[in-house]
């Protein structure tokens, strides 16, 4: 039979996080650890202005770039957060929406993209398949960020540098001294450095500091899909200082002729959703995190998460992956590790669930210790 697919489906492979999800449907009762969403309702106030957007006819496309409304509002945030004076900004469809045009923006093939393992599964996959490459800098195993790594990881080759904090899988922060560092390395080369701080409202033990605030190449990517419990509703933002006014104006043209533009109803109510208070929410995070936290610390290796909702845990004895059949026999859904990474020792944890189902869940784990 003719070939019909392009060779880069062969360069990725179906999320190993979506095989566990599709086991998840045929368990009976399971403690479903698997998958990073927020069980959370979405704000009242947050409903109700994308219903009234809806009913009231904002309904078409918005401009490429997103709604002025909406545009004005991550403007003032990065403004202050930054201290850039005139942000550019726009609204994509979710963070992955934003990657993909980034990656689709920077990468030429045979580029080199420096990338921290453990890493966010979609990096590699989405970098492959725009013919770049992946250097990974392994951060084993406390999952700190190191200058010094990354620095002898540079070639001429390197064009971009991915910093995701928090983290997923491994819920590190980075903190202020070793962001710093990675700044000055890059500055260094002139390398961009994507920054996915989609679970920066997710820091428990004090704020999670940013790159963009030290560093004038950093594209960065947030969202609000994690935040207000909105992941089906396709939202993020990219932001760049001065620096990278290009690079923005390239993103947001391929944006016309990809997405065309983020769902408009749901623009409007994210920026009302950008007036919510979260901080219970954050707390009863702070409190999962700990449950896991302090439910396994003495049974497995584990660094202690500082945001996100994930713990990343050293299998005991045997492969991350070979324990996860271990643990998917005992009715507890977890991730192998290699799916985050090159390495294939260690499991993950999605404790954004219900605080009887990570107790039930931890029981369980340390049984299997
Ligand atoms: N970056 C990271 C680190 C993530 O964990 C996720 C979602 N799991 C994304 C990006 C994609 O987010 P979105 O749903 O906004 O596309």
């Amino acid at each position: 039979m003719k070939k019909i697919l392009a060779d880069r489906t062969g360069l990725i492979d179906a999320s190993g996080i979506r095989k566990v999800f599709a086991l998840a449907a045929t368990m009976k009762n399971p403690v479903d650890f698997s998958i990073g969403q927020p069980d959370f309702d979405v704000p009242e106030i947050v409903k109700k202005e994308a219903i009234k957007a809806i009913e009231q006819g904002f309904n078409r496309y918005s401009q490429t770039a997103g709604t002025d409304e909406l545009i004005q509002k991550v403007s003032g945030v990065v403004s202050t957060e930054f201290g850039w004076k005139q942000p550019k900004v726009f609204i994509t469809s979710g963070v992955s929406g934003g990657l993909l045009l980034a990656f689709l923006s920077l990468i030429n093939p045979g580029d080199e993209v420096i990338i921290p393992d453990p890493y966010f599964v979609i990096y590699k996959h989405v970098v492959n398949m725009v013919g770049g490459k992946c250097v990974f800098v392994d951060c084993y195993p406390d999952f700190g960020l190191d200058a010094d790594k990354i620095k002898r990881a540079i070639t001429a080759r390197t064009k971009l540098i991915i910093i995701n904090s928090p983290c997923n899988p491994t819920g590190a922060v980075y903190n202020t001294d070793q962001i710093k560092a990675v700044a000055k390395v890059a500055d260094k080369h002139g390398i961009v450095i994507l920054s996915d701080e989609i679970y920066n409202k997710f820091s428990y033990d004090g704020d999670c500091p940013s790159i963009a605030k030290y560093y004038d190449k950093t594209l960065l990517l947030r969202g609000f899909g994690k935040t207000y419990g909105v992941t089906g509703w396709r939202l993020g933002y990219a932001a760049a200082g001065e620096q990278l006014d290009e690079l923005i104006e390239q993103m947001i043209k391929i944006q016309q002729y990809t997405f065309v533009c983020a769902p408009s109803p749901f623009q409007k109510a994210a920026a009302a959703a950008m007036d919510c208070d979260m901080t219970a929410i954050v707390k009863a995070y702070k409190n999962k995190r700990d449950l896991i936290y302090d439910g396994l610390k003495d049974k497995f290796e584990l660094a202690k998460p500082g945001g996100a909702f994930y713990a990343f845990v050293k299998a005991p004895g045997e492969s991350g992956s070979e324990f996860v059949k271990k643990a998917i026999a005992n009715n507890v859904l977890v991730i192998p590790g290699n799916v985050f990474s090159e390495k294939d020792t260690h499991f993950r944890i999605s404790y954004a669930t219900k605080d009887e189902t990570i107790k039930r869940g931890v029981e369980i784990l340390r049984k299997l210790a």
